[in-house]
C-alpha cells in the first residue's frame, strides 16, 4: 500500500544540514532564494536490498549540478555519501527511492544569490513502479510534448536543476489530462530528446539507437543499460534522431532511476511493441540493482 499522506506530514526522519530531524521538522521559510528563481538541484536515487545503486555518481552528479548553478555543496562526495547510507539506515527499509536536494537559502533576496547559505536535504521513502506495474506489462502511452528540451545555450542542461523540470511538468500534465502516461520531449533543433523524467532508447533490427545527450542528462540509468547492451553484444548508436525516423522502430523504451526500464507502447501516431529485446534489458537492469548480476 503506497502512503496516501501528503509529503510533508510523514513519519521518520529527514536528514537537514548534518542533522537527522524529524520528518514534519524539514521545513524552509516563504523567502527561501531557492522557491523564488529555481536556484536548487537535486537526485533520485533508488536503494535496492539494503544498498543505494550507483551512490557515488549521484553524489558526484549533485556536487556537479550545485556548480553549474554557482553554488558549492557545503560537503565533500563521501560526505555526501555517508549522510545517503545513514538516511537508509533511519528508514529502516531496504529499498526505497532517496531525493537529495541542495538549495540557496533565505539571507538574500533579489535574483543574486551570492550570500545565502547552501542547504543540504536528504528524504527517503518507499517507491514502487513509476508508472505503476500495469504501464509496464501493456507499455506507457506517450504524447509529443508541445514543450521543447532547451539549448544548452539558454540553460545549465546538464544540470539537475529543478528548474529545468517546470516544462517537464507541464509536459507531463498535458499528457494526464489527455489520459496519457507522459510525454516525450522534442529539443529546440526538433530532434527527439526524452521523456520528462527519463531518456530514451529505440530499437530497430536488433540494435538500440538513443539521442546524444547534448542538451538533456546523459542519465545514470542511460548509460547503465547501454553497458548491459554492450556486454550482451547489442550494438548502441548515440546519435541525433528526428521525428520522421519514428515510424521505422520497432519498440521504445524509457530509462531513469525512478522509471527503471519501462517499455513504451505509442507516442502520438507511433506505435510500438513491448518486445523481446526490452524485456530482456529490463530484466538484465533489475539483475544487476538487484546484484544477481555482476557489476562490470
Ligand atoms: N532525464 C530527466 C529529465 C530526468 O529527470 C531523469 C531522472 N533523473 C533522467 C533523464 C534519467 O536520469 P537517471 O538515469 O540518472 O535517473
Amino acid at each position: 500500500m503506497t502512503d496516501q499522506r501528503a509529503y510533508h506530514d510523514r513519519d521518520g526522519l529527514i536528514w537537514l544540514d548534518g542533522e537527522m530531524v524529524p520528518w514534519r521538522e524539514a521545513n524552509v521559510h516563504v523567502l527561501t532564494h531557492a522557491l523564488h528563481y529555481a536556484s536548487s538541484v537535486f537526485e533520485g536515487q533508488r536503494a535496492y536490498s539494503g544498498e543505494i545503486f550507483k551512490l557515488t555518481e549521484h553524489s558526484e552528479r549533485l556536487v556537479k549540478s550545485g556548480r553549474l548553478l554557482d553554488f558549492e555543496i557545503p560537503y565533500s562526495v563521501d560526505e555526501i555519501n555517508q549522510a545517503c547510507r545513514d538516511v537508509l539506515a533511519a528508514s529502516g527499509l531496504t529499498d526505497g527511492y532517496m531525493r537529495p536536494l541542495a538549495w540557496r537559502g533565505s539571507e538574500q533576496m533579489g535574483v543574486s544569490g551570492q550570500k545565502t547559505k547552501i542547504h543540504l536535504a536528504i528524504a527517503m521513502w518507499p517507491w514502487g513502479a513509476y508508472f505503476g506495474e500495469e504501464a509496464i506489462r501493456r507499455g506507457i502511452r506517450m504524447i509529443v510534448s508541445p514543450w521543447r528540451r532547451p539549448a544548452p545555450y539558454t540553460a545549465p542542461t546538464e544540470s539537475k536543476a529543478s528548474g529545468l523540470y517546470m516544462i517537464c511538468t507541464l509536459a507531463r500534465h498535458q499528457a494526464q489530462a489527455q489520459g496519457y502516461d507522459d510525454a516525450l520531449m522534442f529539443d529546440w533543433r526538433g530532434q527527439v530528446a526524452e521523456g520528462t523524467g527519463a531518456n530514451a532508447f529505440f530499437v530497430r533490427d536488433g540494435a538500440l539507437h538513443t539521442p546524444t545527450p547534448d542538451c538533456f542528462l546523459d542519465g545514470i540509468t542511460r548509460r547503465t543499460v547501454i553497458d548491459l547492451a554492450r556486454r550482451r553484444g547489442i550494438e548502441v548508436h548515440e546519435r541525433a534522431i528526428w521525428p520522421e525516423e519514428l515510424e521505422s522502430f520497432e519498440q521504445l523504451f524509457l530509462t531513469g532511476t525512478a522509471a527503471e526500464v519501462t517499455p513504451v507502447a505509442s507516442v502520438g501516431p507511433w506505435n510500438f511493441e513491448v518486445g523481446d529485446l526490452t524485456l530482456q534489458l529490463r530484466k538484465d537492469y533489475l539483475g544487476l540493482v538487484n546484484r544477481l548480476l555482476s557489476n562490470s
